[in-house]
């Protein structure tokens, strides 16, 4: 490719809006342009890494034993009306209706249509297991789309579903799946994890995700040199401390708080450190009966509410609106604690550590002093619902935990029967019983895999592409264009690299070195191949080394065979 035709514009300035490396570089080198609020253009240089993304996913997955489909972007309502979940997906599914006055979404996800293509050709237990996947273009309506394709509302995304007769078989899909995805982002050229996360109604270690590490990571992860890794969502707190004796604890005291409403002010009022408080916070869900509860949990520490779903059985637990935080307590926000409240109350098992502590009073402008739990209010339950922090023992070992942030690039997920109950994908077994499949879902951010890979490639130059997903694999730059030598030895040596399968950019434009050196280091194309007269005096280019390295003089004869072999030897 000659980059005088390319269609590219490089930017000298980073983009107003954009809050990460991954974002600012992808702009300024070309790579996507923005259409709207987080809906973009991929360029030919960035669909060209895109595409060598998709394709290590598509041979990954083909090894694994997965076969290819693609399905609609426009998914009928009905299909998410039989699985329930177009009443509670909100508001990231974006609705619309046709002529017919018919209603449809953009597929945020495809577990429905891929559930009723199966079981629309699915009958036997002969035709299972299956796995299918599909590379396409997904819609959410994210709240706050940011960091340019790495948070977008379309994006691109590698979804697969396993379909299979038992759990033993799910499982043995989930494991499958789980060693594709490793070999995807080791390919990529990847450092990442893969972490246990929160799966919900299924339980166990059937959900995991797979962690780029980088700081501008949205997700928090808590490792152990022990191997234990797990989304901070997920992460257990099992060791609490002792218990402490409440019985000689003085009788509770409510307390006029004019305004005091934070932990930081309820502390400086009463003098005591947020370890002495419990904060009582209000969960709306959509478990049936009790769809508000409270949970409270030491001042200094933060309720989880992926732990709250989970304790009531419910498939979402979100921070309740001031509205119903006021139907729960009787006051305004600030005030909520666990006496005379009206709804179910849960407490973290780190509250058993203090023998008695202050809270809201569920009345404006109070909090309660000396407050026991059992003696002055009932508890509903005892759980594990707070987020682990960095220094809290190990779940599995007791040592430290460490915290670092992490981008999710995938995520793999045991279904179990959810969808297949709802939508009756059924099979008929060996005795010609009717029996529900047992599903996987799999997926893949491609365009926030590739913005990933630059959050851990950069430098101050630009991007610093793993060969295995550069647009190009080496850029060829004569400096002095007019000079016909200088030219005819370039093309010499790119004919030479393109016949031996190496991907070439050849700076054919009539522009100063210092511009090409520039443009060649923001785009991060792996191998530069330098031709200047005074080399060619001497019978040398110079060859360097995007990642690092120094300049190195090299033949004009050696340099191709250097090159590809430089290539092959770092290509996934
Ligand atoms: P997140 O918590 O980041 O919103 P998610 O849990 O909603 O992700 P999944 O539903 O598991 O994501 O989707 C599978 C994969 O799709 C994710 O692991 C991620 O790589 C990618 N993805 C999800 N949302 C977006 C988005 N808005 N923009 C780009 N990629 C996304
Ligand atoms: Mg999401």
């Amino acid at each position: 490719m000659d980059y005088s035709k390319l269609f590219v514009e490089t930017l000298r300035e980073d983009p107003a809006e954009a809050e990460v490396i991954s974002h600012k570089l992808m702009y300024r080198a070309g790579l996507i342009r923005k259409l709207a609020a987080g809906i973009y253009n991929y360029m030919p240089a960035g669909l060209r890494s895109l595409r060598k993304i998709e394709n290590i996913i598509r041979e990954e997955m083909d090894r694994a034993g997965a076969q290819e489909v693609l399905m609609p972007a426009v998914q009928p309502a009905e299909l998410w009306q039989e699985s329930g979940r177009w009443d509670y997906y909100g508001k990231e599914l974006l609705r619309f209706r046709d002529r017919h006055g018919r209603d449809y979404c953009m597929g945020p996800t495809h577990e429905e249509v891929i559930t009723d293509l199966v079981r629309s050709v699915v009958r036997s237990y002969r035709q299972l297991p299956v796995n299918l996947y599909q590379i396409q273009t997904k819609f959410r309506d994210e709240i706050r789309p940011r960091f340019g394709v790495m948070r977008s509302r379309e994006f691109i995304m590698k979804d697969a579903y396993s379909f299979d007769t038992d759990n033993a078989g799910a499982e043995e899909s989930y494991r499958l799946m789980k060693e594709a995805y490793n070999n995807i982002f080791r390919r990529c050229g990847l450092k990442f994890v893969a972490v246990e996360a929160d799966s919900g109604a299924i339980g166990g270690s059937f959900s995991h995700e797979f962690m780029v590490l980088a700081q501008s990571g949205e997700d928090a992860i808590a490792a152990c040199e022990c191997g234990y890794g797990a989304n901070v969502e997920k992460a257990e707190v099992t060791h609490d401390g002792a218990e402490a004796d409440s019985s000689k604890a003085p009788a509770r005291e409510l307390i006029a708080t004019p305004n005091v409403r934070t932990i930081d002010e309820v502390c400086a009022f009463f003098k005591v450190s947020p370890a002495e408080v419990a904060k009582t916070l209000i969960f709306a869900t959509d478990a049936v009966g009790a769809p508000l509860v409270a949970v409270c949990v030491r001042g200094d520490h933060d309720a989880n509410p992926a732990k709250v779903k989970n304790l009531v059985g419910a498939n979402y637990a979100e921070l309740a609106t001031e509205e119903q935080v006021r139907e729960a307590t009787c006051a305004p926000s600030g005030f909520a604690g666990p006496c005379g409240i009206k709804v179910p109350v849960y407490f973290d098992r780190a509250l058993r550590g203090l023998s008695h502590f202050i809270s809201g009073a569920n009345q404006p402008d109070a909090h309660y002093k000396n407050l026991v739990a059992g003696r002055d209010f009932t508890v509903e339950g005892w759980a594990d619902l707070r987020f682990i922090l960095a220094g809290d023992p190990c779940p599995r070992c007791g040592k430290n935990i460490t915290v670092a942030r992490g981008i999710e690039v995938g995520h793999i997920f045991k279904l179990g029967t959810k969808y297949s109950e709802k939508l009756k994908a059924t099979f008929l077994d060996a005795s010609g019983k009717d029996v529900e499949i047992v599903m996987g879902c799999y997926g893949i951010g491609v365009g926030r895999t590739l913005a990933s890979a630059i959050e851990q490639n950069y430098d101050e130059n630009g991007i610093v592409w793993p060969v295995p997903i550069a647009p190009w694999e080496v850029i060829i730059l004569p400096v002095q264009v007019k000079d016909e030598e200088s030219m005819r030895v370039a093309r010499e040596i790119q004919s030479a690299l393109v016949k031996s399968g190496v991907e070439v950019l050849f700076d054919d434009r009539d522009e100063r070195a210092g511009v090409k050196f520039k443009d060649a280091d923001l785009l991060g194309i792996p191998l530069r191949i330098t031709i200047g007269s005074k080399g060619l005096k001497e019978g040398v280019v110079e060859v360097k080394e995007r990642a690092g390295g120094a300049e190195a003089k090299m033949a004009i004869g050696e340099v191709a065979a250097y090159a590809s072999k430089w290539v092959a030897e770092r290509k996934a």
